[in-house]
């Protein structure tokens, strides 16, 4: 998109009185990012899927073969596919990633009135789903190094308010039951699982990934999705790889994930006529149609990889010449899937600063977005226990995710 003169002297007299030194930084960062991405006639979108393999041919093929829903036969190759590239045993495909958190912590051992560790900056769908397990999300803090929970804090934290008895954590104060962390890999950067591992086990607390974002990530070498008892996949629109709408569980142990697949479908007992469910369960696993989009798309994930990998190359190298606003490089210990780019104000800016940015870049045709509202912030969460939640707060108010669709490399 052309740059639009206008626009930008509208924006710039409306800030003018303050003399804000900001403007400057918010232009400085407009024209790294021009750098970076093509010149477009439409606006860059933050993340746009590709289609360039055979996802035509592989749904037409499940079209013709009539069998559309779960039944289907792409339904268990999309699986043994995710099993391959990620190397975890087992995977459940579900209908969105959503839902297969929900399975993920039902799984896992959660049941009603527990507490689940999760931290405040995530997506709602991961304090959604431990919502749908009425269970009590606990919020945690992250780390800005990492963008994941913090393991050193969360130990501390529990040490002081965590008691373990017969096996089990309680909150010393609400005497409840904490059953598991939910821990997320921030925009694709795996979070320190080692360490966070540690302090679960001390603490006799379940492990689980909420991986939706971060296919294709890999810590100290070996994929995500290893650490937890299960992890749960996301293949949304905006995704790495999308099946339209789609998720997976991911497990290495055979009873979690049978279980798994069991009450994603209808908890029905396999017969050959007979329809009868032996609990509750849910309508959850994906459609064969959307399993053959996962398929071919997981056919083209190296190559997304790669491509993206790239372009966060070239913002790193753009950004070194801008002051004032750092790059978010992968932790040390990871290979980042780099799903959404993202750069972080330095810490004396604030959320008008971010906020400049933001209405700057989206009016020149360059889609940006602020992070998550914090968890504890959400009208349904407000009452929720919570830690010190100082540094997830501090980058949500530094942070803009900026465009990273592969297509742009
Ligand atoms: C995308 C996402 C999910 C799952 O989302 P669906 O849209 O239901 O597939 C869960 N957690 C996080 C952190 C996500 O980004």
């Amino acid at each position: 998109m052309v740059f639009k003169e206008k626009e930008l002297t509208v924006l710039q007299d409306r800030h003018v009185q303050h003399m804000n030194p900001s403007r400057s930084l918010a232009e400085s960062i407009l024209s790294a990012l021009k750098q970076c991405l093509p010149t477009n006639d439409r606006p860059i979108a933050l993340h746009e899927p590709s289609f360039s393999g055979n996802e035509w041919k592989y749904v037409k093929e499940c079209l013709d073969s009539n069998w559309v829903s779960s039944a289907g036969p792409f339904v268990s190759r999309f699986e043994a596919m995710l099993c391959d590239f990620t190397g975890v045993r087992f995977a459940v495909a579900t209908v969105n990633g959503t839902a297969a958190l929900h399975i993920c912590l039902k799984a896992a051992g959660v049941k009603p009135d527990d507490e689940v560790l999760c931290p405040t900056l995530t997506f709602v769908a991961t304090a959604n789903a431990i919502m749908y397990c009425n269970a009590t999300p606990h919020f945690v803090d992250s780390d800005e190094t990492t963008l994941g929970v913090d393991p050193k804090k969360l130990e501390e934290y529990l040490r002081l308010k965590a008691t373990v008895r017969g096996g089990e954590c309680h909150n010393t104060a609400t005497g409840r039951r904490i059953s598991a962390l939910i821990v997320l890999h921030t925009f694709g950067h795996p979070a320190d699982l080692d360490s966070l591992k540690e302090v679960c086990d001390r603490f006799k607390i379940a492990l689980i990934e909420d991986a939706a974002q971060s296919i294709g990530s890999h810590y100290k070498g070996k994929h995500i999705g290893h650490w937890g008892i299960t992890s749960g996949l996301s293949f949304n629109g905006n995704k790495t790889i999308t099946t339209g709408g789609g998720g997976a569980i991911l497990s290495n142990d055979k009873a979690v994930a049978d279980y798994a697949r069991h009450i994603s479908t209808t908890a029905r007992l396999p017969h050959q006529w007979t329809y009868f469910h032996d609990e509750i369960g849910y309508n959850y696993r994906l459609p064969s149609i959307n399993a053959a989009l996962g398929c071919a798309q997981l056919e083209e994930l190296p190559s997304f990889l790669e491509k993206k990998r790239s372009l966060a190359e070239r913002y790193r190298i753009a950004f070194q010449e801008v002051e004032g606003v750092r790059f978010f490089v992968e932790p040390p210990y990871a290979r980042s899937n780099y799903w959404l780019n993202a750069i972080l104000l330095d810490p004396k800016a604030g959320s008008r600063e971010r906020d400049l940015l933001l209405e700057l870049t989206n009016s020149n045709g360059v889609m940006t977005r602020p992070a998550y509202v914090l968890m504890h912030n959400l009208r349904m969460f407000r009452g929720c226990p919570r830690m010190d939640l100082s540094s997830a707060e501090s980058i949500e108010a530094r942070l803009v995710n900026i465009p990273s669709s592969p297509s742009l490399a």
